[in-house]
Protein backbone atom coordinates (compact mmCIF):
# COMPACT_ATOMS: atom_id res chain seq x y z
CA UNK A 1 0.00 0.00 0.00
CA UNK A 2 1.19 3.33 -1.10
CA UNK A 3 -0.09 4.97 2.20
CA UNK A 4 -2.49 5.00 5.21
CA UNK A 5 -5.94 4.02 4.96
CA UNK A 6 -9.27 5.39 6.77
CA UNK A 7 -12.39 3.06 6.44
CA UNK A 8 -15.71 3.65 8.34
CA UNK A 9 -18.55 1.52 8.11
CA UNK A 10 -21.92 1.38 9.75
CA UNK A 11 -23.62 -1.25 10.81
CA UNK A 12 -27.43 0.00 10.33
CA UNK A 13 -29.56 -2.50 12.08
CA UNK A 14 -32.11 -0.39 14.00
CA UNK A 15 -33.95 -2.72 16.11
CA UNK A 16 -32.64 -6.37 14.11
CA UNK A 17 -29.82 -5.93 16.29
CA UNK A 18 -31.72 -7.24 19.49
CA UNK A 19 -34.47 -9.22 17.42
CA UNK A 20 -33.90 -12.25 19.76
CA UNK A 21 -33.40 -10.27 22.93
CA UNK A 22 -34.29 -7.29 25.02
CA UNK A 23 -34.87 -4.78 21.82
CA UNK A 24 -37.92 -3.01 24.05
CA UNK A 25 -35.34 -1.42 25.78
CA UNK A 26 -33.76 -0.28 22.74
CA UNK A 27 -37.01 1.25 21.30
CA UNK A 28 -36.72 4.65 22.47
CA UNK A 29 -33.13 4.33 20.73
CA UNK A 30 -33.98 3.24 17.20
CA UNK A 31 -36.82 6.25 17.23
CA UNK A 32 -33.85 8.54 17.65
CA UNK A 33 -32.19 7.19 15.08
CA UNK A 34 -33.07 8.69 12.17
CA UNK A 35 -31.51 12.54 13.27
CA UNK A 36 -28.24 10.89 13.78
CA UNK A 37 -27.94 9.40 10.60
CA UNK A 38 -29.17 12.30 9.31
CA UNK A 39 -26.20 14.27 10.60
CA UNK A 40 -23.74 11.85 10.01
CA UNK A 41 -24.63 11.99 6.31
CA UNK A 42 -24.14 16.14 6.95
CA UNK A 43 -21.38 15.39 8.22
CA UNK A 44 -20.15 12.68 5.65
CA UNK A 45 -20.74 15.51 2.92
CA UNK A 46 -18.84 18.20 4.64
CA UNK A 47 -16.06 16.67 4.95
CA UNK A 48 -16.50 13.92 1.96
CA UNK A 49 -15.94 11.00 3.26
CA UNK A 50 -16.99 7.84 1.62
CA UNK A 51 -18.20 5.19 3.96
CA UNK A 52 -20.21 2.18 3.94
CA UNK A 53 -23.66 1.26 5.43
CA UNK A 54 -23.92 -2.23 5.93
CA UNK A 55 -27.85 -2.35 5.95
CA UNK A 56 -30.17 -5.24 7.61
CA UNK A 57 -32.29 -6.40 4.48
CA UNK A 58 -35.46 -5.98 6.26
CA UNK A 59 -34.23 -2.29 6.03
CA UNK A 60 -34.91 -2.18 2.58
CA UNK A 61 -38.90 -2.45 3.58
CA UNK A 62 -41.66 0.21 3.68
CA UNK A 63 -44.01 0.13 6.90
CA UNK A 64 -44.49 3.35 8.57
CA UNK A 65 -45.98 1.74 11.61
CA UNK A 66 -43.02 0.49 12.30
CA UNK A 67 -40.47 2.95 12.20
CA UNK A 68 -37.96 0.67 14.42
CA UNK A 69 -37.80 -1.99 11.88
CA UNK A 70 -38.13 -0.81 8.87
CA UNK A 71 -36.44 1.82 6.93
CA UNK A 72 -36.52 2.62 3.47
CA UNK A 73 -36.48 6.08 4.19
CA UNK A 74 -32.78 6.04 5.43
CA UNK A 75 -32.13 3.92 2.29
CA UNK A 76 -32.96 6.84 0.58
CA UNK A 77 -31.49 9.37 2.14
CA UNK A 78 -28.10 7.33 2.18
CA UNK A 79 -27.94 6.60 -1.96
CA UNK A 80 -29.09 10.63 -1.98
CA UNK A 81 -25.05 11.46 -0.18
CA UNK A 82 -22.02 11.29 -2.67
CA UNK A 83 -19.70 8.21 -1.77
CA UNK A 84 -21.64 6.54 0.07
CA UNK A 85 -21.82 2.35 -0.29
CA UNK A 86 -24.72 0.83 0.70
CA UNK A 87 -23.74 -3.09 1.89
CA UNK A 88 -25.13 -5.66 3.72
CA UNK A 89 -25.45 -7.19 7.63
CA UNK A 90 -28.30 -9.62 6.27
CA UNK A 91 -31.22 -10.33 6.60
CA UNK A 92 -32.60 -11.26 9.97
CA UNK A 93 -29.66 -10.52 11.36
CA UNK A 94 -28.36 -13.98 12.21
CA UNK A 95 -25.46 -15.25 13.35
CA UNK A 96 -23.74 -16.56 10.23
CA UNK A 97 -21.04 -18.55 12.32
CA UNK A 98 -23.96 -20.47 14.78
CA UNK A 99 -24.93 -23.99 14.05
CA UNK A 100 -28.63 -23.48 13.18
CA UNK A 101 -27.46 -20.92 10.57
CA UNK A 102 -27.15 -23.53 7.62
CA UNK A 103 -25.98 -22.97 4.50
CA UNK A 104 -29.46 -23.01 2.92
CA UNK A 105 -30.57 -20.88 5.39
CA UNK A 106 -27.41 -17.98 4.85
CA UNK A 107 -28.46 -18.27 1.16
CA UNK A 108 -31.73 -17.09 1.86
CA UNK A 109 -30.77 -14.10 3.93
CA UNK A 110 -27.85 -13.17 1.33
CA UNK A 111 -30.63 -13.73 -2.02
CA UNK A 112 -33.32 -11.56 -0.03
CA UNK A 113 -30.99 -8.91 0.45
CA UNK A 114 -29.32 -8.79 -3.35
CA UNK A 115 -32.97 -9.19 -4.50
CA UNK A 116 -34.70 -6.26 -2.42
CA UNK A 117 -31.34 -3.72 -3.08
CA UNK A 118 -31.60 -4.62 -7.04
CA UNK A 119 -35.01 -3.04 -6.70
CA UNK A 120 -33.16 0.00 -5.58
CA UNK A 121 -30.46 -0.10 -8.12
CA UNK A 122 -28.18 -0.82 -5.48
CA UNK A 123 -25.53 -3.29 -5.81
CA UNK A 124 -24.34 -4.91 -2.74
CA UNK A 125 -20.74 -5.89 -2.76
CA UNK A 126 -19.42 -5.24 1.19
CA UNK A 127 -20.70 -7.72 3.60
CA UNK A 128 -20.50 -7.06 7.23
CA UNK A 129 -21.34 -10.19 9.64
CA UNK A 130 -23.91 -9.29 12.47
CA UNK A 131 -21.74 -10.37 15.09
CA UNK A 132 -18.90 -10.36 12.91
CA UNK A 133 -19.77 -14.01 13.25
CA UNK A 134 -17.63 -14.83 9.73
CA UNK A 135 -19.07 -18.09 7.70
CA UNK A 136 -20.58 -19.02 4.15
CA UNK A 137 -18.31 -17.06 2.74
CA UNK A 138 -18.98 -19.29 -0.91
CA UNK A 139 -22.60 -17.80 -0.91
CA UNK A 140 -21.29 -14.50 -0.31
CA UNK A 141 -19.14 -15.09 -3.41
CA UNK A 142 -22.26 -16.60 -5.36
CA UNK A 143 -24.16 -13.64 -5.26
CA UNK A 144 -21.64 -11.06 -5.93
CA UNK A 145 -19.50 -9.56 -3.22
CA UNK A 146 -16.31 -8.82 -2.96
CA UNK A 147 -15.22 -7.70 0.61
CA UNK A 148 -16.18 -8.14 3.84
CA UNK A 149 -14.98 -6.78 7.29
CA UNK A 150 -12.80 -9.45 9.35
CA UNK A 151 -13.34 -10.47 12.86
CA UNK A 152 -11.34 -8.32 15.52
CA UNK A 153 -9.82 -7.88 19.02
CA UNK A 154 -13.47 -7.63 20.29
CA UNK A 155 -14.87 -10.54 19.23
CA UNK A 156 -12.32 -12.59 21.94
CA UNK A 157 -13.38 -15.43 24.61
CA UNK A 158 -9.89 -15.22 26.74
CA UNK A 159 -11.30 -13.65 30.28
CA UNK A 160 -8.05 -11.97 30.70
CA UNK A 161 -8.31 -10.01 26.82
CA UNK A 162 -11.44 -9.54 27.66
CA UNK A 163 -10.67 -7.45 31.04
CA UNK A 164 -7.67 -5.87 29.46
CA UNK A 165 -9.97 -4.86 26.87
CA UNK A 166 -12.54 -3.16 29.18
CA UNK A 167 -9.44 -1.05 30.81
CA UNK A 168 -8.85 -0.14 27.34
CA UNK A 169 -11.50 1.73 26.91
CA UNK A 170 -10.93 4.36 29.53
CA UNK A 171 -7.41 4.61 27.85
CA UNK A 172 -6.54 7.13 25.06
CA UNK A 173 -4.49 4.13 23.31
CA UNK A 174 -4.27 2.81 19.45
CA UNK A 175 -5.54 0.18 17.88
CA UNK A 176 -4.37 -2.46 14.93
CA UNK A 177 -4.13 -1.48 12.01
CA UNK A 178 -4.12 -3.93 8.65
CA UNK A 179 -3.56 -5.03 5.14
CA UNK A 180 -6.40 -6.03 3.06
CA UNK A 181 -6.07 -9.90 2.59
CA UNK A 182 -7.66 -12.24 0.39
CA UNK A 183 -10.30 -14.67 1.63
CA UNK A 184 -11.55 -17.44 0.03
CA UNK A 185 -11.63 -15.43 -3.30
CA UNK A 186 -13.31 -12.30 -1.24
CA UNK A 187 -11.07 -9.15 -0.17
CA UNK A 188 -11.25 -9.13 4.30
CA UNK A 189 -11.05 -5.87 5.58
CA UNK A 190 -10.41 -6.26 9.78
CA UNK A 191 -12.05 -4.13 12.02
CA UNK A 192 -9.35 -2.11 13.95
CA UNK A 193 -11.82 0.38 16.34
CA UNK A 194 -15.28 -0.16 17.91
CA UNK A 195 -16.77 3.18 18.22
CA UNK A 196 -18.34 2.70 21.14
CA UNK A 197 -21.56 3.84 22.45
CA UNK A 198 -22.53 5.74 25.69
CA UNK A 199 -25.17 3.16 27.26
CA UNK A 200 -24.55 1.52 30.72
CA UNK A 201 -20.96 1.73 32.03
CA UNK A 202 -19.80 3.07 28.70
CA UNK A 203 -21.20 6.74 29.67
CA UNK A 204 -17.80 6.92 32.08
CA UNK A 205 -15.76 6.55 29.20
CA UNK A 206 -14.52 10.61 28.74
CA UNK A 207 -15.55 12.74 26.02
CA UNK A 208 -12.50 12.79 23.62
CA UNK A 209 -11.00 9.36 24.83
CA UNK A 210 -12.91 7.61 21.53
CA UNK A 211 -11.42 10.97 19.09
CA UNK A 212 -7.93 10.42 20.91
CA UNK A 213 -7.78 6.34 20.30
CA UNK A 214 -9.00 6.29 16.61
CA UNK A 215 -6.36 9.57 16.22
CA UNK A 216 -3.50 7.56 17.32
CA UNK A 217 -4.86 4.87 15.16
CA UNK A 218 -4.76 7.56 12.11
CA UNK A 219 -1.37 7.81 12.78
CA UNK A 220 -0.93 4.38 13.02
CA UNK A 221 -1.95 3.88 9.80
CA UNK A 222 -0.16 6.35 8.41
CA UNK A 223 2.87 5.47 9.57
CA UNK A 224 3.11 1.68 8.83
CA UNK A 225 0.72 2.42 5.49
CA UNK A 226 -2.10 0.21 6.57
CA UNK A 227 -5.64 0.78 6.98
CA UNK A 228 -7.67 2.03 10.16
CA UNK A 229 -11.07 0.51 9.95
CA UNK A 230 -13.15 2.18 12.14
CA UNK A 231 -16.70 0.73 12.83
CA UNK A 232 -19.95 1.47 14.89
CA UNK A 233 -23.68 1.55 14.64
CA UNK A 234 -26.17 4.82 14.17
CA UNK A 235 -28.02 3.23 17.19
CA UNK A 236 -24.71 3.50 19.29
CA UNK A 237 -25.03 7.03 18.98
CA UNK A 238 -28.54 7.51 20.16
CA UNK A 239 -27.38 8.26 23.75
CA UNK A 240 -25.09 11.40 24.55
CA UNK A 241 -25.34 12.32 20.67
CA UNK A 242 -24.12 15.30 20.85
CA UNK A 243 -20.54 14.37 22.78
CA UNK A 244 -20.36 11.36 20.58
CA UNK A 245 -20.89 12.95 17.29
CA UNK A 246 -18.52 15.56 17.90
CA UNK A 247 -16.15 13.09 19.02
CA UNK A 248 -16.76 11.32 15.05
CA UNK A 249 -16.68 14.91 13.62
CA UNK A 250 -12.91 15.46 15.24
CA UNK A 251 -12.42 12.14 13.48
CA UNK A 252 -13.32 12.94 10.24
CA UNK A 253 -11.73 16.13 10.45
CA UNK A 254 -8.09 14.88 11.39
CA UNK A 255 -8.69 12.13 8.62
CA UNK A 256 -9.55 15.09 6.42
CA UNK A 257 -6.31 17.69 7.19
CA UNK A 258 -4.33 14.19 6.49
CA UNK A 259 -5.57 13.41 3.34
CA UNK A 260 -5.33 17.26 2.43
CA UNK A 261 -1.66 16.49 3.55
CA UNK A 262 -1.29 13.04 1.12
CA UNK A 263 -0.25 10.99 3.52
CA UNK A 264 -3.90 9.92 3.76
CA UNK A 265 -6.51 7.90 2.41
CA UNK A 266 -10.05 7.86 2.87
CA UNK A 267 -11.87 5.10 1.54
CA UNK A 268 -15.34 3.00 1.65
CA UNK A 269 -14.96 -1.14 1.96
CA UNK A 270 -15.54 -1.63 -1.89
CA UNK A 271 -13.47 1.14 -3.11
CA UNK A 272 -10.80 -0.56 -0.97
CA UNK A 273 -10.93 -4.37 -2.51
CA UNK A 274 -11.34 -2.87 -6.00
CA UNK A 275 -8.10 -1.21 -5.04
CA UNK A 276 -6.37 -4.01 -3.63
CA UNK A 277 -8.04 -7.29 -4.98
ZN1 LIG B 1 -25.19 -5.95 13.85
Amino acid sequence: MKKGVFCLSLDTELLWGRHDGNWRLFEKNALRVRPVIKKLLQLFKKYKIPATWAIVGHLFLRNDTLPGWYASDVVKAIKQVDGQEIGSHSFFHTRFGSTPCTKERAEIEIRECVRLAKKENIKLESFVFPYNSVRHLDILKKYGFICFRGDDQYSTRSPLKKIQLLVDLFMPTGSPVYVPKQTNGLIEIPGSFYFLSARGFRRYIPKNVRFRKAKRGIDRAVAEKKIFHMWTHPIDLTIQSEDLLDDIEQILAYACELRKEGVLSIHNMRQIAKQYS
